[in-house]
């Protein structure tokens, strides 16, 4: 596969709202979209450092995989997104060949449109991966 780049890191966090001025107020950082993920079950934010976005995640529901995370003590970054040059499909693909535990067999639809699967943090060295595609 071809990683072009870190497309964002997805940060766990119990509320935006509450998250937002630190983001926007200490760091200087400007919140350019908002949008909840229903399959998904969290809420998104998306600031921009240079070319990589930051994603905070709120969780929308109690079984949501965020509300999860937090529950079991998980705080901070939860997962690192790549984005993939010639295609989710294909790396998928090539994970699946090399013995990758993948979360998503096939691409499915994230936030921004993007094609997104998810790689297992067992597989992973421990970071819950996503491989994404515009
Ligand atoms: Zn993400």
């Amino acid at each position: 596969m071809k990683i072009s780049h870190i497309e964002h890191l997805g940060i766990a966090v119990k509320s935006i709202e509450e998250a937002l001025p630190y983001y926007e107020n200490v760091l200087g950082l400007k919140c350019y979209n908002i949008e909840e993920v229903a399959d998904q079950k969290v809420k998104t934010a998306f600031l921009k450092v240079g070319e990589v976005k930051i994603e905070l995640l709120e969780a929308t529901s109690p079984d949501s995989t965020i509300a999860k995370y937090l529950e079991n003590g998980g705080r901070g970054i939860h997962h690192i997104a790549f984005a993939i040059e010639d295609g989710v499909a294909n790396a998928l693909a090539e994970c699946d060949e090399k013995g990758i535990r993948l979360i998503d067999s096939a691409p499915r639809k994230g936030a921004e449109g993007l094609q997104i699967a998810f790689l297992h943090p067992k597989s992973t060295c421990g970071i819950l991966t996503e491989l994404c595609e515009k």
